[in-house]
């Protein structure tokens, strides 16, 4: 008697101009085939014998989870789109001492599983379905589809398809990519052209390369995985009660938009900042931005932290030739800081609340955009266009364009539309009208 475990293909891509057989894996699929792997490994599923189709997403996925198990690959060109008998053939073909098989089938979705092998599906019993359904849910997350196809293992063995294998489990690592294209493309018409930049613009005198999807995808960049996906804030200064809020308000927003678990870490005070890495510019104290990152920030971050990003009300300096910045960050170790000083001129009040807000949420969500691997943008009136001053950044929008937005999905992986309202709701509260009217125009799209 022989188990079966049949692993669909991990989450892929599919960039233009590339064959159905060539399609890589994506980021996420990558991970999730590898957490996958290294937890049946850490169950004790045994398995001796691994069989994939040679197309390309299914061969890496199965190239990923012999790095737990090291064993032979094979090939079956019969597990490209099989049908029935050339299903079961391939099952049947192995050899007798064979007793654990790890098969990665292309199958485009479940149920279309379940038509073309309708003899292994009807002989189970009717308690493993419901198992079985949820761990193929698309958009489950993968601590659920593990706790989903442990409870599978743990339930025992079925016999099915006259005494030849059992089916042990059913890993499902898939999203509905072409759904979010959909979202995409739907909201690109609102998409606000770029005008030729004016001298004091930042891209006047920038030579900035245009980033696609697929250079997007290509670049090395941070991505959440289990342990490590929660955004951390972490002010510094002494922080009076309206600047307080505004770091609050910029949790819950960050928490909407990058749609990750965020949180803020108590003050730190501005005495841990040395009088050699402060100077004094215009009457203004400033602080030396690569310090906080390397002497405060990098040693403080937390282990479940995807980003910590500090926020101090001091103004900040990169290097003694330059006035001022915003912000600083390094995006390889997902590390930052942004500077909360000119958003108000040093002095948040009731009047200028609503501004200042506006601008912690842009920078703040920019600068991690940055972290996320986004470059700056080309495409459209978005949030992460590069910005020189104030005033540029008042002119950009809070909302991501929708190339940008396509980018941090495929790495973040959250619902678009959910994502939409929440935004709709948080600026409707806060009373960012423009932003508001942004977000029901996109709405409108998408319904
Ligand atoms: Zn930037
Ligand atoms: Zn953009």
């Amino acid at each position: 008697m022989k188990k079966l475990i049949l692993v669909r293909h991990a989450k892929s891509d599919w960039p233009e101009e590339t064959e159905d057989f060539d399609r890589p894996l994506a980021d996420k699929g990558l991970a999730e085939a590898m957490h996958m792997s290294r937890f049946m490994k850490n169950n004790n599923v045994a398995i001796d014998y691994f069989v994939s189709s040679p197309a390309v997403r299914a061969l890496n996925t199965c190239k990923i989870f012999n790095q737990a198990y090291h064993l032979t690959i094979t090939t079956n060109e019969k597990l490209y789109n099989p049908s029935e008998s050339n299903f079961e053939s391939v099952i049947y073909d192995l050899d007798d001492n064979v007793s654990s098989v790890l098969s990665f089938p292309i199958t485009t979705v479940f149920p279309i599983l379940r038509i073309l092998f309708p003899k292994i599906f009807s002989t189970f019993p009717p308690v493993v379905l419901p198992v079985l359904k949820s761990t193929v849910i698309p958009g489950r997350n993968l601590k659920e589809q593990k706790r989903n196809c442990f409870s599978f293992m743990i339930r025992g063995r079925f016999n099915f398809i006259s005494k030849i294998f059992y089916f042990l489990a059913f890993i499902f690592l898939f999203s509905c990519q072409k759904k979010e294209k959909n979202y995409f493309e739907a909201i690109a018409s609102n998409d606000v052209k770029l005008s030729d930049p004016e001298p004091h613009e930042w891209r006047y005198n920038r030579n900035e390369k245009f980033q696609t999807f697929e250079g997007f995808q290509k670049s090395k960049k941070i991505h959440p995985e289990i342990g490590k996906n929660t955004i951390y804030l972490q002010p510094i200064g002494e922080f009076n009660i309206l600047q307080k809020k505004q770091v609050e308000l910029a949790g819950n927003y960050f928490k909407i938009y990058f749609q990750l678990e965020t949180k803020i870490l108590p003050a730190l005070p501005n005495t841990i900042f040395p009088k050699d890495i402060r100077r004094i510019k215009d009457e203004n104290e400033q602080i030396l931005a690569g310090y906080v990152l390397d002497s405060i920030l990098i040693k403080r971050k937390p282990k479940d932290a995807l980003v910590l990003m500090g926020i101090t009300e001091k103004d900040l300096f990169p290097r003694s030739d330059w006035n001022y910045i915003f912000g600083l960050a390094s995006y390889k170790i997902g590390v930052g800081v942004t500077s909360m000083y000119r958003f108000s001129n040093g002095n948040v009040t009731k009047a200028n609340f609503n501004r200042s807000l506006e601008r912690l949420l842009k920078v703040g969500s920019h600068e991690i955009g940055h972290m996320f691997g986004i470059s700056h943008c080309l495409n459209a009136n978005c949030v992460m266009n590069g910005s020189n001053h104030l005033s540029e950044t008042d002119y950009h929008f809070a909302r991501a364009c929708s190339l940008c937005q396509q980018k941090l999905n495929s790495s973040l992986h959250y619902d678009n539309k959910k994502r939409l309202n929440e935004l709709k709701n948080f600026f409707e509260k806060h009373h960012l009208n423009s932003e508001v009217t942004r977000a029901e125009e996109d709405l409108k799209l998408i319904k």
